[in-house]
């Protein structure tokens, strides 16, 4: 599964805290990351990711870019409720494009729990029978 990783600064703690902590799983799994983000996970746990931009120069609409393709099945986005983005729309237009495909999104460290202990029991199988389709031309 390609899986996205974001975490607002004040939130950055507590995502690498979580990846560390479910890294065996992680590791199975095809991992992309806003920029700042991602280079804290990297060092924290050895981990690849494909590094897009930072959130504020770009990156959010990079993996909002991935979910329109249908080629994101999952996303981690620890957001920061208490401090303005100077990139809100885009914080917003991510968000969005998650509901409009359909793509399972946790913003907060409770739901992310259960989409990484899902995802590891094989419940988004179905993005992958969705994905199948779509290359058979369906
Ligand atoms: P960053 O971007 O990982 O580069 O900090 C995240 C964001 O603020 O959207």
């Amino acid at each position: 599964m390609n899986i996205a990783l974001i975490a607002h600064d004040k939130k950055k703690n507590d995502l690498v805290q979580f990846v560390t902590a479910y890294q065996t799983i992680f590791a199975k799994h095809t991992l992309f990351a806003t920029g700042t983000t991602g280079l804290r996970i990297n060092e924290a746990t050895g981990l690849e990711l494909t590094r897009f931009k930072s959130g504020p120069l770009g990156g959010d609409q990079e993996i909002g870019a991935m979910i329109a393709k249908n080629k994101m099945d999952a996303v981690f986005f620890f957001r920061d409720p208490l401090t303005a983005q100077p990139h809100e729309p885009d914080v917003t237009a991510l968000v969005r494009l998650c509901d409009v495909y359909s793509i399972p999104l946790a913003t907060n460290m409770g739901s992310a729990e259960l989409l990484i202990r899902g995802l590891d029991q094989g419940l988004l199988e179905w993005r992958n029978v969705m994905k199948n389709g779509e290359s058979n031309g369906k």
